[in-house]
């Protein structure tokens, strides 16, 4: 069975938006994954089909109904895929929570809009908060789009040159060593000597020291054994 992702979202439209296009495009063209979009407000019951209400003890905005939104959640088979809530309280994505997505047989992710969604529906379909980083989206599309692309470009045979998946940021605790190509000199700029050597463990030896530089200089948190500053 391919990935399947399934999206609870008031913009069906949005999807599968980039997702369509380049490699993870071809990748659902060949069937290596699906995508489904369901219109949330397709379960609304009332004559206005109103899918959001005023916040209980007031405030500014609006929330998405928990009554609604469990009939949408419920339309969708319960067969075993994590259920996502994209939301800015949920944990941070990374890479590695990305990489068990991946492995799995698909994700069920709804997106909130507006205020946010009723505590009780998240409660009682076990959603997974999950928050693509510390700033506020108008909705939850956009992170959910950012999630799949993550996980769709990992998926076994999506990514022509699997062995490029392996090197880069993240994948090994650190950032990535810099990338060069021709031409040889750029603006008085050369390629660094060693990579046109030929020799391939002085290269290998350059890149890593390169990603520890970097990731030093720009995301200490990701280096072990680093002296606790607080
Ligand atoms: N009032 C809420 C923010 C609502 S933003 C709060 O302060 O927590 C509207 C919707 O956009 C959210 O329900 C969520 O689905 C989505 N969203 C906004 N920022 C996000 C983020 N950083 N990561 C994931 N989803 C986000």
């Amino acid at each position: 069975m391919p990935f399947k992702a399934s999206i609870l979202t008031l913009y069906p439209d949005m999807f599968p938006g980039h997702l369509g296009l380049a490699l993870a495009g071809r990748a659902m063209e060949r069937g290596d994954w699906a995508l489904e979009a369901v219109q949330i407000r397709d379960f609304a019951e009332d004559r206005h089909r109103s899918v959001d209400d005023t916040p209980s003890g007031g405030g500014a905005g609006m929330v998405l109904r928990p009554d609604v939104l469990a009939r949408a959640i419920d339309s969708i088979a319960d067969d075993g895929r994590p259920r996502l809530l994209m939301s800015p309280r949920g944990r941070p994505l990374t890479q590695e929570r990305v990489r068990q997505l991946a492995a799995g047989e698909g994700v069920v992710i709804v997106c909130g809009r507006f205020e946010g969604v009723d505590q009780r529906v998240i409660d009682a379909r076990q959603l997974e908060e999950v928050s693509i980083g510390d700033y506020i989206l108008s909705g939850g599309e956009p992170a959910a789009l950012t999630l799949l692309d993550a996980v769709v470009r990992i998926l076994p045979g999506v990514m022509g040159n699997q062995l490029s998946g392996v090197h880069e940021s993240f994948e090994g605790g650190l950032l990535e060593h810099p990338q060069y190509t021709r031409p040889q000199v750029f603006e008085g700029r050369a390629i660094p000597e060693v990579l046109t050597s030929g020799n391939h463990a002085a290269i290998e030896k350059w890149r890593h020291e390169q990603a520890v530089k970097l990731t030093g200089e720009r995301r200490p948190d990701l280096l072990p054994d680093q002296p606790v500053t607080k």
